[in-house]
């Protein structure tokens, strides 16, 4: 038996969308929204998959009332106000989201106060679509919240769809993906059906990240990848975030790093700070990586993608490192014990792109 010590009992308490998986599946799109019964469709993307929502348009025909094309990451309100004034003129009666997890993070947002349902057509691997997490950027930072509202109705998997993404940017999202099921894995709410999702998340994530430089044109891996995204997105959806999400957050919603990269950037260096005292989760991750050294095999796979990696490669000013350190100071990692002064050293590892540190009791401040 591999799905750990069953003697102290666990709740699962989650609720996932009709899932329709499998290269081509977007041609099933037309009878999933005649299925959910919507006719007055706002097809929400981002303007980089503007053409593929046209090409999706034209398969709807008459079911589609208006496009908003302007998603932007981390959903600022603006964009939010602006979509919705499109979707209340058309009198839209549900969302289509095609792309990433800005688009689908928009149509979470206007689902949110209209209580429409969502169709998600994703085409990173975001994991967005399988989680009823919601997130909104105003001048004040990055809110984020859960509400079983946002979640999405169907979920449309098509890997075709993630073959124009640049093999950087795939293995990125793919990186994003894994800290998913990492989170998962060592989450203080985690039970015996999520660690078995996240670990085999992990397991085709990272059997398919050294394709995307080396293969860009095979199929198989895009499939892999997907389905690792579907699994991240899932386990997460049924436990809490810990601390690599809530650095992530603050380092996309403060200082406008962008998503995918910083996941990739921050999760070695989590992971090596969480891995003291091991446990379970470790073994899992362990094991899926098929490494002993979980937090130098992430980072040898973004390293071998050319992700960045780095915060400084990513942009961030050094004067807004010390506000990052300040900030992620008070914010505390799976046992609860918070970051204090080791965030200094934490992000300065992060910021520089060194190779994750061993963190050894004496330095557990
Ligand atoms: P994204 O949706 O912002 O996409 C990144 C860029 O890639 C965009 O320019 C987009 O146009 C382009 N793109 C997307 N798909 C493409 C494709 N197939 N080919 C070529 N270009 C493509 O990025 P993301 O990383 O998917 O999502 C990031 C956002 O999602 C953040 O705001 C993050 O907070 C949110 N998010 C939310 C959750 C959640 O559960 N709520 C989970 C993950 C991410």
């Amino acid at each position: 038996m591999n799905s750990g010590d069953l003697s102290t009992g666990f709740t699962y308490d989650s609720a996932v969308p009709r899932v329709i998986f499998g290269a081509g599946s977007r041609r099933l799109l037309s009878a999933e929204i005649e299925r959910l019964g919507t006719e007055r469709l706002l097809i929400i993307a981002t303007e980089g998959r503007a053409s593929v929502a046209a090409e999706v348009t034209t398969q709807l025909g008459d079911r589609v009332a208006a496009s908003f094309h302007g998603a932007r990451q981390h959903v600022p309100v603006d964009v939010v106000q602006e979509a919705r004034g499109v979707a209340e003129s058309a009198d839209c009666d549900g969302y289509l989201a095609i792309g990433g997890g800005s688009a689908i993070g928009l149509a979470k947002a206007l689902t949110l106060e209209s209580g429409l349902p969502i169709v998600a057509m994703p085409t990173t691997y975001s994991g967005s679509e399988m989680t009823p997490v919601w997130g909104l950027t105003s001048a004040d930072g990055k809110r984020t919240g859960r509400d079983a509202r946002v979640l999405a109705r169907t979920v449309i998997y098509d890997p075709a769809l993630t073959s124009s993404l640049p093999p950087k940017l795939a293995a990125a999202s793919a990186l994003n993906a894994i800290a998913h099921c990492v989170e998962a894995l060592y989450a203080p709410d985690a039970n015996p059906l999520t660690s078995l999702l996240a670990e085999e998340g992990v397991r085709a994530l990272a059997s398919a990240l050294p394709s995307f430089g080396a293969r860009p044109d095979e199929a198989g891996h895009q499939s892999d990848a997907m389905f690792g995204a579907f699994l991240g997105g899932m386990s997460l959806a049924a436990v809490s975030m810990g601390l690599h999400h809530r650095l992530c957050h603050m380092l996309g919603g403060t200082f406008g790093l962008p998503h995918a990269a910083s996941h990739a950037v921050m999760l070695p260096h989590v992971i090596a700070w969480e891995e003291r005292g091991g446990g379970e989760w470790l073994r899992r991750l362990a094991s899926a990586l098929d490494s002993g050294d979980p937090s130098t095999a992430i980072y040898r796979l973004r390293a071998a993608a050319s992700v960045v990696g780095s915060l400084r490669e990513l942009g961030l000013a050094s004067q807004d490192l010390v506000r990052a350190v300040e900030h992620a100071g008070a914010m505390t990692g799976r046992t609860g014990v918070a970051l204090g002064a080791d965030a200094a050293v934490l992000l300065e590892d992060a910021y520089t792109g060194r190779a994750p540190r061993r963190w050894t009791d004496q330095e557990i401040r």
